[in-house]
C-alpha cells in the first residue's frame, strides 16, 4: 500500500554568513497509515528542520534542493500555498515541544479550541462540546468549567495535553510531535505517551515521533529512522532497530545496557569523537569521523542505502562488503 507520507531524496541548505549549512542530505522516509514512526538523533541532527519542512514552517534562509515530500500521493513542495493551507490543521497538524508555541497566552482555551475546528466541523456549540470532550479524553479534570481559563492558569503537563487534544481535534491523518514530552518530568512524560498511543490507536491517525528517549520511542512507535548530522542512516522496525541494528552509529547508540534504555534515560547516549560540521564538502560517509571502522572507501564515497531485511534498510559501506562475502 501507499505510505500515508514518502519523503524521497530531500535535501535542505540553510544559507547563513558561514556558508551553506547542508541540514538534511538525501533524505527518504516512509510514514505508513496508521502508524507511529520515530526519529531519533543528536541535537543538531535535522530532527527539526525535517518536521518544520513537512508543515511548511521553514525560515526564509531555507532552501530545499531536491528532493520530494508526497503526502496521500501529492507534493507538498509543489502544492499552491493554498492548497498547502488546507491541508493543515486538517489532514496534518503538529504538537510542539513547547507547548505555549502553539498556545496564545490571551486568549481562553475555549476560544482556541472552537477556533481550530473547520467550519464543516458544525455549529459553536457541536465545535464546544467536541472540545470538552477532547479535554477530557486528554486528563483535563473538569473540562467544561476550566474551558474558560488561559494557558497560564495550567501546569505545563496539563498544556500539554491541551496541545494534543487540539491537535487531534480536527481528527488528521498524521499528526508531527516534535519532543513534546522534554519539557515534562518522567512520570508526565509516560503519561503523555500512553495519551499518544490511546489516541493514535482510536482515531486511527500516524504519527511522526521526535524524540531523544530510546525508551519512550521502544514504547510508542512502529518503526524507527535514525538521523546523524542531517542524513537518516538507518530506518526499520522497532523490533530491525533495537535488536538487530546495522550501521554503526545505531549500535554504538544501543552499546549501553538495553534495560536501562527501556527506563530512565530520556537523553541519547554520547558516542566519543568529533561531531562533523554540516558546512562544506558532501562527499564520504557522514559518520566517518566517529566510526571505528572507516576506511579510505568511506572518505571518497557517500555511502547508498543497502536492504538488510524486508523493511530495514542503512547507509554504510560495511553493509556491501558483507553483502559481497555472503554472494
Ligand atoms: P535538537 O535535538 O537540538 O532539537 P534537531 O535534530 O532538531 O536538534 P535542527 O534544529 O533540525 O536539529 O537543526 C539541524 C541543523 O540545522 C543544526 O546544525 C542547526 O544549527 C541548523 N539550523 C537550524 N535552523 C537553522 C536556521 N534557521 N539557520 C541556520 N541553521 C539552522
Ligand atoms: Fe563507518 Fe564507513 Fe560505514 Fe560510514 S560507511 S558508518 S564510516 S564503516
Ligand atoms: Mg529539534
Amino acid at each position: 500500500a501507499r505510505p500515508l507520507l514518502a519523503i524521497r531524496g530531500l535535501d535542505l541548505d540553510f544559507g547563513t554568513p558561514r556558508g551553506r549549512v547542508h541540514a538534511l542530505r538525501n533524505v527518504s522516509l516512509d510514514v505508513p497509515s496508521g502508524q507511529v514512526v520515530g526519529i531519533v538523533g543528536e541535537s543538531g541532527s535535522g530532527k527539526s528542520t525535517l518536521a518544520y519542512t513537512v508543515m511548511g514552517l521553514l525560515p526564509e534562509n531555507a532552501e530545499v534542493t531536491p528532493g520530494a515530500i508526497l503526502f496521500e500521493g501529492r507534493d507538498l513542495l509543489n502544492m499552491s500555498g493554498s492548497a498547502r493551507q488546507s491541508l493543515l490543521g486538517d489532514r496534518l497538524s503538529m504538537i510542539f515541544q513547547d507547548p505555549m508555541t502553539a498556545l496564545n497566552p490571551v486568549r481562553t482555551i475555549e476560544s482556541q479550541m472552537i477556533d481550530i475546528q473547520h467550519r464543516e466541523q458544525g455549529s459553536r456549540s457541536e465545535k464546544r462540546a467536541r472540545a470538552i470532550q477532547m479535554l477530557h479524553q486528554v486528563g483535563i479534570p473538569d473540562p467544561k468549567d476550566r474551558l474558560c481559563a488561559y494557558p497560564h492558569h495550567f501546569s505545563g503537563g496539563m498544556r500539554q495535553r491541551i496541545c494534543i487534544a487540539m491537535a487531534l481535534l480536527v481528527k488528521p491523518a498524521l499528526l508531527i510531535a516534535d519532543e513534546p514530552t522534554t519539557a515534562l518530568d518522567a512520570t508526565l512524560e509516560v503519561q503523555i505517551i500512553h495519551l499518544l498511543k490511546d489516541l493514535q490507536k482510536e482515531i486511527g491517525c500516524s504519527i511522526l515521533f521526535v524524540s531523544h528517549h530510546l525508551g519512550a520511542v521502544a514504547e510508542l512507535c512502529d518503526r524507527v529512522a535514525i538521523m546523524y548530522a542531517g542524513e537518516v542512516v538507518e530506518q526499520g522496525t522497532v523490533r530491525d532497530i533495537f535488536y538487530n541494528p546495522g550501521h554503526p552509529y545505531t549500535r554504538a547508540l544501543l552499546e549501553c545496557d538495553p534495560g536501562r534504555i527501556k527506563k530512565s534515560t530520556r537523553t541519547l547516549p554520547t558516542i566519543p569523537g568529533e561531531v562533523p560540521s554540516l558546512l562544506g564538502s558532501k562527499v564520504g560517509c557522514i559518520f566517518r569521523t566517529r566510526c571505528r571502522h572507516a576506511s579510505d572507501r568511506c572518505v571518497q564515497e557517500n555511502p547508498v542505502e543497502y536492504r538488510i531485511g524486508v523493511d530495514h534498510v542503512a547507509r554504510c559501506h560495511l553493509l556491501d562488503e558483507q553483502r559481497l562475502v555472503s554472494s
